[in-house]
């Protein structure tokens, strides 16, 4: 195992909603301290302190909202793991805080009824997309990030990577490809996150990611949202959970009907009972590989039924 150098760092504090709430958290910790008092001639006058940035004016039209109580960045060098299931190394959260991550999408119906419910109460999540999905419904996927949630990757199509059978070589071109396909229907920069299939992680690809500096997202408390019949057992699954661990970050599927149903409600039940939201932002975004983003771009031609070489196809009838 390496030892990861990653952190997270602390970026910014309350954009809840206006609320009177919405407080100002300490930041608990700074990285690279810089040695203030050190000074030993007499200092040039201070140039003018930078304005304290005014805090964020809120756009939130409801001030009810469970809004984003805090933002974190993630340096995902060396490809940390979070989620308490199958990693122990970085606890950020504090009591009562909560990660929202969805998986699975982008899906037609049940990702905007999810974007719709996160908007209503002006706060944001990570989403973890198929590769083909994206490829699917691009528009959509587009949506989540103009929304300014976070969007990651879970693989091509979703297979086991631990499944018997399954080489390296083809693991890495599932989740490259996811990555690639991601990127392109995303339109803009995505995040070094990566969620596998099933949460099952293979030492070898733990290591590959680690050295494509791509975070691994397991989760804290999974919602099995997938077993619920209805959209109150979605809710009643995740908060049951949330007081016995007090905090973690939530694995649940846009793809999923209930639980897109259940969003809304869920986010009002968090709220009543004294939980915040706190979103993950990457440092830096996620870099393909440009032989897959190549790889893509060939699948995306449209088969025909003809395979005859083009030299039986096309032939020189006048010049040369
Ligand atoms: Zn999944």
């Amino acid at each position: 195992m390496r030892a990861s150098a990653a952190c997270i760092v602390l970026v910014s504090a309350s954009l809840a909603a206006g609320a009177a709430s919405a407080q100002l958290l300490p930041s608990p910790r700074t990285t690279g301290t810089s040695s203030a008092n050190a000074a030993p001639s007499a200092p040039p006058a201070p140039a003018p302190a930078p304005a304290v940035a005014p805090a964020p004016a809120s756009t939130c039209a409801n001030p009810d909202a469970i809004g984003v109580s805090r933002t974190v960045e993630i340096d995902t060098t060396g490809g940390p793991g979070f989620g308490f299931e199958h990693f122990r190394q970085h606890d950020f959260l504090k009591n009562k805080e909560v990660v929202l991550t969805f998986d699975d999408g982008p899906w037609l119906d049940t990702t905007p009824k999810v974007l719709k419910a996160l908007a209503d109460q002006c706060t944001k999540a990570t989403f973890f997309p198929i590769g083909k999905h994206a490829t699917y419904y691009p528009e959509i996927l587009k949506q989540v990030a103009e929304a300014g949630h976070s969007v990651g990757n879970h693989t091509w199509s979703h297979q086991d990577l631990a499944k018997k059978g399954m080489t390296v070589e083809k693991a890495k071109e599932e989740i490259e490809k996811g990555i690639s396909a991601v990127r392109a229907s995303a339109g803009q920069p995505t995040a070094p996150f990566f969620r596998f299939p099933a949460l099952r992680h293979p030492p070898e690809l733990v290591t590959y990611l680690g050295e494509r500096n791509i975070a691994i997202f397991s989760t804290d408390m999974d919602s099995f949202d997938f077993t619920a019949r209805k959209p109150e057992q979605v809710i009643n699954k995740i908060m049951s959970k949330l007081e016995k661990h007090g905090k973690g970050i939530v694995l649940m599927h846009d793809f999923q009907k209930n639980t897109a149903e259940a969003v809304a409600d869920l986010l009002k039940q968090l709220k009543d009972k004294g939980y915040k939201i706190v979103h993950m932002k990457a440092r830096d975004p996620i870099k393909t590989l440009p032989q897959y983003d190549q790889m893509l771009v060939q699948e995306q031609k449209l088969p025909t039924v003809s395979q005859r070489p083009t030299a039986s196809v096309v032939r020189t009838i006048e010049g040369n």
